[in-house]
This record gives C-alpha cells, sequence and structure tokens, in this order.
C-alpha cells in the first residue's frame, strides 16, 4: 500500500469555514445575552430561550441539544417494539448533592418543553417512593421520569443490525479505521483486521498495552466512499 500524507476530514486545522470572515471563534458575554434575548422574543420563547442557556451555561454541542429529541423518538420506538427489546418502562431516577441539583433544575423546562413529563422529588419523597434506600442524607432533590426504562442493548444492537444488512448495507466487523485520507469526495478510508486476541486483550488490559505493534503485520483494507459519518464513540477523534 502507498502511503500518503493523512488528514483528518474533520475540524481540517481547526479552523471554522467561514473563520476569514470574523476575528474570533466564541460569542462574547454581551453577544450571548442579546442571543439570548431574540431567542425569548422569539414563537417559542420560553422553549428556545431555555435550551439556549442550558447549552451556554454547560458547554452542549448542538448535537448534544439534538440528542434530547432523538432519546425521546427512541423510546417511542422502544414502547412499539417493547417485547422485541425487552423494554421495561420503569422510569428514571437521578439523584442530586446540593451542588448539582440547582443547575440539574435548569434543565427541566427544556425536557418538559420536549413533553416529556418530569417529576420533581424532595429527598423524603424519594424514600417514600423508593424504600430501598435507607440514607438520603446527602440528597438536595431527584428527577423521575416515568416515560424512561431499560431494555437489553444487545437485542436492540441486533435489531439495527439485520435491518440495516436487510436493506444492503456489509458490515465489516473486526476492522479497525486508521487513517482517512483526501481533501475531497472520494475519501479514502484505510482499515487494519484487528484479532479476537486483541481485542479481548483491550478490555482486560485497556487499550495502551492493546495498542503494542502486532508480531506480524495486519490484514489491510483500503476503501473509497463519498460520505464518513464517524461514530466512534465518545472520544472519537
Ligand atoms: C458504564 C456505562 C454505563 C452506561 N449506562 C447507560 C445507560 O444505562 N443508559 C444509556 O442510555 N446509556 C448508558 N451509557 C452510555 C451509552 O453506553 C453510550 O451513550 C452509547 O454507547 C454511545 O453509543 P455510540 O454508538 O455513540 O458509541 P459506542 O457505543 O462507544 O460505539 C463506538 C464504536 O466505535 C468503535 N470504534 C472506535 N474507534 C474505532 C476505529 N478507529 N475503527 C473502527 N471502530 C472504532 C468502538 O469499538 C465502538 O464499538 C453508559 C455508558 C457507560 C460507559
Amino acid at each position: 500500500m502507498t502511503t500518503t500524507k493523512r488528514r483528518s476530514v474533520k475540524g481540517g486545522a481547526g479552523e471554522a469555514v467561514d473563520a476569514h470572515e470574523r476575528g474570533k471563534g466564541y460569542l462574547s458575554p454581551g453577544e450571548v445575552e442579546k442571543l439570548l434575548k431574540a431567542a425569548k422574543d422569539g414563537r417559542h420563547g420560553d422553549r428556545d430561550h431555555a435550551l439556549l442557556l442550558l447549552m451556554y451555561r454547560h458547554g452542549l454541542r448542538v448535537s448534544e441539544a439534538i440528542n434530547i429529541k432523538l432519546s425521546l423518538e427512541s423510546t417511542r420506538y422502544y414502547l412499539a417494539h417493547a417485547k422485541q427489546f425487552d423494554f421495561r418502562q420503569r422510569g428514571y431516577l437521578w439523584m442530586y448533592d446540593e451542588e448539582l441539583w440547582t443547575e440539574a433544575r435548569t434543565f427541566l423546562p427544556v425536557v418538559r418543553s420536549f413533553g416529556l413529563p418530569v417529576e420533581e422529588l424532595t429527598a423524603s419523597e424519594v424514600q417514600k417512593k423508593f424504600a430501598v434506600l435507607d440514607d438520603v442524607s446527602d440528597l438536595a432533590g431527584a428527577t423521575f421520569t416515568p416515560f424512561d426504562g431499560r431494555l437489553s442493548p444487545h437485542r436492540l444492537r441486533t435489531h439495527y443490525i439485520n435491518h440495516a444488512q436487510a436493506g444492503g448495507v456489509e458490515l465489516l466487523s473486526g476492522w479497525q479505521v486508521v487513517g482517512i485520507e483526501g481533501e475531497k469526495s472520494p475519501y479514502r478510508v484505510t482499515m487494519r483486521r484487528v484479532s479476537p486476541r486483541s481485542i479481548k486483550r483491550a478490555l482486560t488490559d485497556g487499550v495502551a498495552t492493546s495498542n503494542k505493534p502486532p508480531k506480524e503485520p495486519a490484514d489491510e483494507l483500503v476503501v473509497s466512499c463519498d460520505r464518513i459519518i464517524n461514530a466512534a464513540g465518545p472520544w472519537a477523534p
């Protein structure tokens, strides 16, 4: 395989595409105030204001705000296939200490604006509702979302895989993406075969140990594609 200079497609050199048109890449507190006011004056003022405030205070990306909506849609889907995913709608209890409780409550108007019912509970209400909790002395409050639940992640994953394959998706399991090249489509994605043993080592001893160069050169695969979706998890490069 020939090696060419690799470049991260996402983000390039870390500059925004319109960087040449603006002197800085962030908003000043005064500009944020104006943005928040403009949101409040809009058609869905309370919701938009609360959503922007939430993003500003907690440093959320747009994708994270979208996550609230996505989670809601997902739960509706799980409900519709409850038996298949072993979905049990038992609710979700989040408990907070004094410091986090004030912050957590700023989320509530946003969450409710999306139609998700949220109960606010005092420490004694938590104990009444969940008798199994015998010490709530360090609790400032809690939220309970009865719409939430738990399911079998394995069944859900299998369902998604089957669905994708039925739609013509080819799954490459056991390959690690080690490089993405190209300034524009088509991109070249280079993958290296990962042995089941090194996956096991990563799970038991940690990634640093498993990143040791293999004794034998691993199989490589190069795929050309028009689009790339980076879904490599929270630490995705
Ligand atoms: C302990 C714990 C408990 C959790 N409990 C819950 C819970 O109760 N409810 C809930 O909703 N969420 C929970 N989460 C969060 C949930 O697991 C994550 O939000 C979710 O898994 C994220 O999915 P993802 O597909 O974005 O990323 P991931 O599930 O991380 O998937 C990313 C995939 O990309 C692969 N990958 C990474 N790099 C490469 C590469 N270079 N080449 C090829 N493949 C690559 C990884 O192997 C992995 O399979 C929990 C998380 C943790 C850690």
